[in-house]
This record gives structure tokens, sequence and C-alpha cells, in this order.
């Protein structure tokens, strides 16, 4: 089908796609036979090209019981939908500059302390060990990957005195106990205006109720600096022991980190949360979202005949929001109509040699939709 539509593109956002492997199978684990029910069909935007997740869940504090679950659902999630492969390992070497950058993105699953931490070392070896991997972790993002944190990846390199590590400023934020302990029945809201977003979007803009252990954050927790998700319905929640006096209770948010992407989502503490297909639709679609700025698509342009044509994935756009994101599309033009047509935002950033803002376009083909 073929429409002549506004398709609004971030540059950043556009990908290409070649046909993508399922993942290999990797460490089947606990509660397989609960989770494998609750996957989602298919992936949120199938990629065609193989993507490598690292789903690394050392602990250096509390060990959540339900990281096996955790490592289960992630590994089914990878090759039902061919979204990703999940490659678990506790291994430190793979932060270092050789090997980090095989992943595509990387997954702190319910990690604790200072994962980094390396304790068969000596003390300040180990202490410098962990500064390094950080770094690596840092550039690895900032890069252009993806990093995704579930629920105790905040509980993680958390502030200490006025030292605040890059990765506290990344996750936006600090575990500060848990008013709502594992057995206590929240609510879980969609975030007023995010409904339409792709990580939600299949919430169609309703609560999720069940029972959770919710976190409330410290600082350099501040909601304005994400796209905030979800967040804890006060109003639709047992009510304990609240110490945030803006009652602001992130469950999920997301945000961009240098040109890579950053997913954060709270809940994932319980066993039985990992077999929530709502609970695992979220996750597709956060992990997922990590991946589209980490490809680049092939430029196809007819220099005499100014005849456009470009692979696309990116976000649909319907009555002014997101509706939905798509993948494979084939979006032409011709250069002079284009340039005729084209309207810039006011996003311009100078931060690399050629720059350029989000533009509009209005009047392309777009195929394959
Ligand atoms: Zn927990």
């Amino acid at each position: 089908m073929n429409s002549k539509l506004a398709l609004i593109l971030p540059l950043a956002l556009a990908a290409a796609v070649v046909p993508m492997a399922v993942g290999q199978k990797g460490e089947s684990g606990k509660n397989a036979d609960k989770i494998e029910p609750a996957l989602p069909k298919k992936a949120f935007a199938k990629p065609k090209q193989k993507r490598k997740l690292l789903v690394f869940s050392v602990t250096n504090g509390f060990r959540h019981g339900s990281i096996a679950s955790g490592k289960t659902a992630m590994t089914l999630l990878g090759e039902k939908t061919g979204a990703f492969e999940a490659v678990v390992s506790d291994d430190l070497a793979n932060f270092e500059t050789d090997k980090i950058n095989q992943f595509d993105a990387i997954l702190f699953l319910n990690t604790t302390g200072d994962p980094f931490f390396d304790k068969k070392i000596d003390k300040a070896e180990a202490q410098a060990k962990s500064e390094r991997l950080q770094k690596n972790l840092q550039n690895f993002v900032k890069g252009g990957k993806g990093f995704a944190g579930f629920h105790s990846a905040t509980d993680t390199l958390k502030p200490r005195g006025d030292k605040v590590p890059e990765y506290s400023k990344m996750i936006n934020g600090a575990f500060d106990g848990h008013p709502w302990g594992g057995g206590t029945p929240v609510s879980i809201a969609v975030e007023k205006g995010a409904e339409k977003h792709p990580i939600v979007a299949h919430l169609d803009g309703k609560n999720m109720d069940f029972k959770e252990e919710i976190y409330q954050l410290r600082d350099p927790y501040d909601s304005s600096k994400v796209q905030m998700l979800l967040r804890l319905d006060l109003d639709r929640s047992q009510k304990v022991g609240l110490k945030r006096a803006d009652k602001d209770y992130a469950n999920s948010g997301c945000k961009d980190q240098g040109r890579g992407k950053m997913f954060f989502t709270a809940l994932g503490h319980r066993e039985d949360v990992w077999t929530n297909p709502l609970f695992q639709e979220h996750l597709i679609a956060g992990i997922e979202s990590g991946f589209y700025i980490t490809e680049l698509i092939g430029f196809g342009v007819e220099g005499l005949t100014g005849n456009y044509s470009r692979g696309a994935c990116g976000q649909w756009i319907e009555n002014g929001e997101f509706a939905y994101p798509v993948s494979e599309v084939t979006v032409a033009g011709n250069l002079a109509d284009m340039f005729a047509n084209i309207t810039a935002a006011s996003d311009l950033e100078f931060r690399a040699g050629t720059n350029a803002p989000t533009v509009r376009v209005d009047g392309m083909t777009v195929a394959g939709v």
C-alpha cells in the first residue's frame, strides 16, 4: 500500500534492515513453563539485523530470587520474537573495550551494589577496574547503543556522599527503600500523555494491577528529565509509609543518553511479574526501542533526476502523536519537491561536524506500512 502522507522521521531513528536469524538457545531456566505461554506472539518491530543483548545480573548486595526467571524471560523473549539474541553472562570481561562493542544493548537485570567491583583482586585495583568499566559502559551507550535497567538496577552504583556516578544520572535516581513490599497490591498507571508511546501503547491507557514491590527513588531522580512511561497510581494502591512529599513514584521511563538510549522499568521483583504478558510486552518494546538508533540505512538518490528512496523505520504519527512503530518502509520522493516542502523543527543542536534538526517533509510517498 502506498500513501501520500507527511512523515516525520528523526534522522537518528531511521534504520536499515536485513533478515535476522532467531537467537540461539541460551540459558533455559526457571519457570520457563509459566513464562512461555505469556510471551508476545511477535516482535514489537522485528529487526532484520541480528542483535545481541547482554543480560547482566551481578549483585554486590541483595540478590533477588527472581533473577533466574528474568534470565529465562529475556532468553525466551529474544527467541520467540526474533528481536535479539540474549547473551546471559556475568563475566566482567564483556565490559572491556575489546568486547563491549559486540553488543547492541546491555541489560542490568536486578543488579545491586557495585557489580563491577571485582572481589577477587586487591581493593584499590578493584576500585580502579570498576571506574574503568563504568566509563566503558557510558561510552558504549553515549556512542549510540542501548541500556536497559530492570528493578534493582536503581539499587546499583548509587551516589555516595557528593560523588554521583554517571550511571546514577543515566538511570535517573537511586533506590531509597520500598514502602510497598512484595506482597502489596499496587496499581501502575500509564503516564498521562504517554498513552501512545510504543513502550506502553499495548496497555491502551489502562492500569496494571498486581502485587509488586515498588521503590521510591532519591537524587539524582528527576522525573522531568526522562520520558516517564509508568507511574505508581497512589489513589488505587495500598498506602504505606510514603516518604516523598511530591508523591512522585516512577515505575518506568526512557531517555536519550548521548547518541544512545536508556530504558528503565522498576518492576521485576516478584517471580510472577515475569509471567505477566503485559509486563513482557513492556520489556520487549523497551529493549527494542534501544535498538532503533543502532541501525543506519542505505541511501539512494539519483543525482540527475533527484529521485530519492530510502529504507526506514521510525514512529508513525497519527493525529499529531506517535501511533506505532514502523519498520521496513520505503520513503521516496524527489529532492526538488522535498526541499520545497521541508519544515525544520527547533531542535537543532551543534554536536558534530554536520548537524541537522528534525525535519518534516510533506508529500512523501511511503510504501510498506
Ligand atoms: Zn526487589
